[in-house]
């Protein structure tokens, strides 16, 4: 039977129980042990899908199709396992199914209430990885921080399982916020000491206490938050601030979080991990021999956490080519013909965003009109390659009111139109083509070559697509589909083969871009920006000279 462990959070929100909950996993996974991670936000939604990224930040979809958090992302690009629809459980999906229950008359009779029919339910799904045979140990991320009246159930809950289950077979970390005080030069534990209480007078004393600090913690810091906090000398954990999410695994490392946790388990702790690609990883992470600048066209900019999986992917393709990517958010809203130029001229590479709806959506054509005759490297993603074809239509096939019936219903060329079985969906919920799908690539094309493969699956989350009556008329005059599903044909990959670099896809490649692996198309785009860059620059000098 799997072990469990806890993070819950107090003090305040984004102290970063995500990348903790997976660099300990990275930890205990470089050790030997099969590790996953689940997340339980305490929000009403079924999922993250129906929100806007403005409040919630990037939706994470997984294999099989979930729309779930971005901290499942972490959580892969950290173990380089994938996850599933049971990582991630929201307060609405437990209410969801037990009112479900009750309307099948399932509790025969009984009033249903918090406790114990929410939380049983709670349960059910914390314990079910564990029982699959497939982990020895089940992290679990507890969302929200200890005190908010939506997270009580399940710190209810997790009461409850360190009640039913031995002492050795579950733990608490505590993640909180040691804050430092500029007039008084000093470090504060009182807020620490404060959210251990609350967690105590639900029932829950913390194993492990995680301070996130911008200070070293002294030894006596140490000690008092120990006695203060009832938890071990050793079981204080220092998160110091760092240049790199990907630097907190060996920041845990050094404090030998993984080695207090497996005792406290009582689990052999073993030889220490190899983490030798990780800190060669890291290593290519801060000293990059080269650097480029790719514009990210998209409407959601002002906030990083929306295109949170396309940043990293960012960070993992540019460690491959030893380079730092910069990236350059552009409003999408901003661009036009126009001024095209002047937001554009100086970038190395493009990438157009993924998306829905129509704002902001002729700066993403204008984008691309372009990139596309100025031979700047491209990638689209998603609505970003929707937007690619809808371009050519309109400015190199003639189309000129070329759209995607999603923005325009009544275009007289839909070169991107609603999938089949799209059409009867009414409810807006999960309801997208969601999760893998096969793809076959061209031979000779560059998605092939950047592959390595003509076979390959990726994940996908849309409701539109490239719209096959037209195909011949695009292929005619240079834009190829280099990929499709091989069952129903749909066009998952365009390319130009008469550009240096230009791609787009239906699927979202960013999902699956890893430390250990990662994807081939930001690394291929980091590399063809590297090379246009330098290109660009010579031609530069020559004029010059
Ligand atoms: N809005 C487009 C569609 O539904 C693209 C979606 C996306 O970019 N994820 O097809």
């Amino acid at each position: 039977m799997a072990k469990y462990i806890f993070v819950t959070g107090g003090v305040t929100s984004s102290l970063g129980k995500g990348i903790f909950a997976a660099s300990l996993a990275k930890l205990l996974q470089s050790r030997g042990y099969r590790v996953t991670i689940q997340k339980f936000d305490p929000y009403i939604n079924v999922d993250p899908g129906t929100l806007n990224p403005y409040e919630h930040g990037e939706c994470y979809v997984t294999e099989d199709g979930a729309e779930t958090d971005l901290d499942l992302g972490h959580y892969e690009r950290f173990l380089d396992i994938p996850t599933s629809q049971a990582n991630n459980v929201t307060t609405g999906r437990v209410y969801q199914t037990v009112i479900n229950k009750e309307r099948e008359g399932a509790f025969l009779g009984k009033t249903v209430q918090v406790i114990p029919h929410i939380t049983d339910e709670i349960k059910r799904r914390m314990l079910l990885l564990g029982q699959s045979g497939e982990y020895d140990i089940v992290i679990t991320e507890i969302g929200g921080t200890v005190g908010d009246i939506e997270a009580l159930p399940y710190i209810e809950t997790l009461r409850q399982i360190r009640w039913e289950l031995e002492e050795h077979e579950t733990l608490v970390c505590h993640l909180t916020l040691i804050p430092y005080l500029k007039s008084a030069k000093e470090l504060k534990t009182k807020p620490t000491q404060h959210s251990v209480k609350e967690l105590q007078t639900i029932g829950v004393r913390p194993d492990i206490l995680v301070c996130r600090t911008e200070m070293p913690l002294t030894d006596d810091m140490r000690k008092k938050l120990a006695l203060f906090c009832n938890v071990d000398r050793n079981s204080v954990i220092q998160a110091m601030d760092v240049d790199s999410i990907y630097a907190v695994p060996l920041e845990l490392q050094r404090e030998k979080a993984d080695e207090t946790v497996l005792k406290k388990l009582q689990l052999p702790i073993g030889t220490p991990g190899n983490l030798d690609k990780w800190n060669k990883f890291l290593n290519d992470v801060r000293n990059p021999k080269s650097e480029v600048t790719i514009g990210l066209v998209g409407k959601y900019i002002e906030l990083q956490d929306a295109y949170k999986s396309i940043h990293e992917a960012f960070i993992h393709g540019g460690a491959s080519n030893h380079a730092k990517v910069n990236v350059e958010p552009i409003h999408s809203e901003s661009i036009d013909d126009n001024n095209a130029a002047q937001l554009l001229g100086h970038l190395d590479g493009v990438l157009v965003a993924p998306g829905f709806g129509n704002r902001g959506i002729e700066g993403k054509i204008a984008a691309i009109k372009y990139v596309r005759e100025n031979n700047i490297p491209f990638f689209g993603i998603c609505l970003g390659m929707q937007c690619a074809v809808i371009e050519f239509a309109r400015n190199v096939l003639g189309m000129s009111d070329a759209h995607s019936t999603e923005m325009n219903p009544k275009t007289a060329y839909p070169v991107i139109d609603m999938m089949e079985e799209q059409r009867k969906v009414k409810k807006k919920g999960g309801t997208m083509r969601l999760g893998a799908y096969k793809c076959d690539l061209k031979k000779g094309s560059l998605a092939e070559h950047l592959y390595g493969s003509e076979h390959i699956s990726e994940r996908h989350r849309h409701r539109f697509e490239f719209n096959n009556t037209f195909i011949e008329k695009f292929e005619n005059a240079g834009m190829i589909a280099t990929g499709r599903n091989p069952d129903n044909k749909l066009v998952e990959i365009v390319e130009i083969p008469a550009h240096p670099y230009f791609i787009g896809v239906q699927y979202h490649p960013e999902l699956k871009s890893t430390v250990d692996h990662p994807h081939p198309l930001f690394t291929g785009l980091v590399k063809a920006a590297l090379e246009y860059k330098s290109k660009h620059k010579s031609s530069k000098k020559a004029v010059l000279n």
